[in-house]
């Protein structure tokens, strides 16, 4: 199906549509509709039992607007740019760099210098999209894709709405380390919303400019610590490589995660460990594996500080999309913490045995330095303690020679080896301050959402008629069941119906209750939605000896067994939680036809 052929049928079924269409609408914002939200808070519950819960991780909720001196820090604000090329003629706004890709075949015109893109798009002739004008001599300019606020009134502080939920986790590291007891490794995840004022945002969901990440920051000691690379060694994944994505006739690498990782096809064993846990993931939710693969992001593409990033990228409408990114981030972002916040960005690791070490000191005499170098007194008495760790051995001589001052005030002074009583002593050390390594799986929860109804979308025919169904995992489907009186002029059915929908949603069951139109009409109505299962209180079921009976249809198959109200609630849960309707089909009676319609 066209992407925007699902974006329509999102907007029909519930799931999501373009928000503010009373006031014109405002583009790069979607609101989630009712079965839309609840088929994000599923994808999100995942999420959260695969990588907080069952990782042994701790999710944590931080602000998303964030003072400037956090964005000064990790780099935003100088650097997250994209490139912005206007239509000289109606003003319209794109993105040049996918002018480009679109119009040449180039991968990551990214990561090419702004002129270059220039040159390709006045030597390709390249048009505005919007108007058809020729965008050749207009400017390709950084766009920074922060939105920019004030926090308080009056001589307000400068703010930001976070980019990416990452940096609340990275600013918070001084407390969170305290949570994890100082010890690595440790890993905390936060699920909300990001903003970026994307200059051109497209495809539903795809492209949005305030959409909902589910990020991971895994701090590690790079020396120490490893993934338990045993749970995922044997998952098989379609990889592709930076280096068959660069060659004509690229291929797939199919391979398992221990192969890859071994192979050191995937660099860093914490990602190969990460996107063995994704893989199963993915497809515990219902991504389609043969839509789905794992892309290695090409040298220009790579933030600077990623030592080996991958992305999960599905496809969809024929394009294939980013769904998330993992990355080995390094020191990167608790250094540049660490050099601009006040606290400590480290971790004191312990030695297993204290141990000693020879640390070379000086304590300078100040009643002859303070005399003989007036105001820089100071500064020589430092620069004679970093002489005495830096190079011991230039206090053999009769006088020392330091500097003092940088660039041209730089001042180089001599001074009398006696006076800087240099000794050298022996220390126990208990252990040394490191900075953790950061992994970084990033999801974006919204492109899993568009994702997950591309795939899921089926056209077939039942009893003779032509249907459309989404076929949801029970798990992530908006709606557990639904409910339906077979016929409405018959209050025995209406009122075991009322009931049994209370009582499922009493056991915690979202279901929904339809009693208009033909009971064929009813199934259709929520496999477009992709209810999984549909219970029918029918005659049969409460006119039979024995205890009261239902029918249960499932989705995609139409099989229908009859089983007893009070196994329903269990039964639909264990459906719920990934049993098989096989399962209720050899227990219980089966159904042999659709119920006839009233
Ligand atoms: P990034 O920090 O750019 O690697 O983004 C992490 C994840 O967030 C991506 O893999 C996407 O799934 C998602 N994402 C990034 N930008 C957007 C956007 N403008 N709209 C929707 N999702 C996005």
């Amino acid at each position: 199906m066209a992407a925007d052929d699902l974006v329509e049928l999102a907007k029909r079924r519930g799931f999501f549509f373009g928000s503010n269409g009373a006031y014109g609408g405002t583009a790069g914002f979607y609101t989630f509709g009712p079965q839309g939200a609840a088929l994000k808070r599923n994808v999100e519950d995942a999420w959260r039992d695969r990588f907080t819960i069952r990782e042994g991780n701790r999710e944590i909720e931080a602000p998303t607007i964030m003072p400037e001196a956090v964005f000064e820090a990790s780099g935003h604000l100088d650097g997250f740019n994209d490139m912005l090329v206007e239509c000289p003629e109606c003003g319209a706004s794109h993105r040049a760099d996918h002018l480009v890709e679109d119009a040449t075949g180039i991968e990551d015109a990214e990561a090419l210098p702004g002129e270059e893109v220039e040159a390709l798009i006045a030597d390709n002739d390249l048009a505005c999209p919007s108007c058809g004008t020729p965008l050749a001599g207009a400017p390709v300019e950084n766009f920074n894709l922060m939105f920019a606020t004030d926090i308080g009134p009056g001589d307000a502080q400068p703010g930001y709405l976070r980019p990416e939920t990452a940096q609340g986790i990275f600013v918070e590291f001084p407390r969170l380390k305290e949570y994890a007891r100082g010890s690595l490794p440790f890993g905390i995840t936060q699920i909300g919303p990001a903003y970026r004022n994307e200059i051109s945002p497209r495809g539903g969901l795809l492209r949005l400019r305030e959409f909902t990440q589910a990020e991971l920051e895994q701090f590690v000691d790079p020396e120490e610590d490893e993934p338990p690379l045993d749970r995922v060694e044997d998952v098989e994944v379609r990889l592709y490589p930076a280096t068959e994505q660069a060659a004509d006739d690229g291929e797939y690498l199919h391979t398992t995660i221990g192969e890859a990782v071994d192979d050191g096809v995937i660099g860093s064993p914490w990602v190969g460990y990460y996107l063995g846990v994704a893989q199963e993931w993915y497809e515990r939710v219902g991504v389609d594996m043969d839509r789905f693969r794992f892309r290695q992001h090409l040298a220009g593409e790579r933030a600077h500080y990623a030592a080996d990033c991958w992305d999960a990228e599905s496809e969809v409408g024929g394009d294939w999309i980013e769904i998330a990114g993992f990355a080995y981030r390094g020191d990167y972002d608790l250094s540049k913490h660490d050099e601009y916040g006040d606290d400590a960005f480290t971790i004191f690791k312990r030695y297993d045995e204290p141990k000693t070490v020879e640390r070379a000191t000086v304590d300078p005499d100040m009643s002859v330095l303070g005399p003989e170098f007036g105001g820089d007194a100071g500064a020589v008495a430092e620069a004679l303690a970093t002489l005495a760790e830096r190079d011991p051995d230039a206090f053999d001589a009769e006088t020392v020679t330091v500097e003092v001052g940088e660039g041209d005030a730089a001042e180089t002074h001599e001074v009398d080896a006696d006076v800087a009583n240099f000794a050298v002593e022996e220390v126990t050390e208990t252990g040394e301050h490191i900075t953790p390594h950061v992994v970084e799986p990033s999801f974006g929860v919204g492109r899993t959402v568009q994702t997950l109804l591309a795939h899921a979308y089926r056209e077939d025919e039942v009893d003779g008629e032509e249907r459309t169904y989404l076929s949801l995992v029970p798990e992530i489907a908006p709606q557990d069941a639904a409910v339906f009186p077979l016929v409405t002029n018959d209050d025995r059915l209406t009122a075991l119906a009322d009931e049994v929908a209370a009582d499922l949603r009493a056991a915690g069951l979202a279901v929904a209750y339809d009693d208009s139109g033909s009971i064929g009409r009813r199934y259709r109505r929520q496999d477009e939605i992709g209810t999984p299962f549909c219970v029918t209180v029918d005659r049969d079921g409460i006119e039979r000896d024995g205890p009261d009976t239902v029918t249960v249809r499932e989705r995609d198959s139409a099989a229908q067994v009859r089983v007893p109200v009070d196994d329903l609630a269990g039964e639909l849960a264990a459906l719920r939680a990934g049993e098989s309707f096989d399962a209720l089909v050899d227990r219980y009676e089966t159904v042999a036809t659709d119920v006839e319609t009233n």
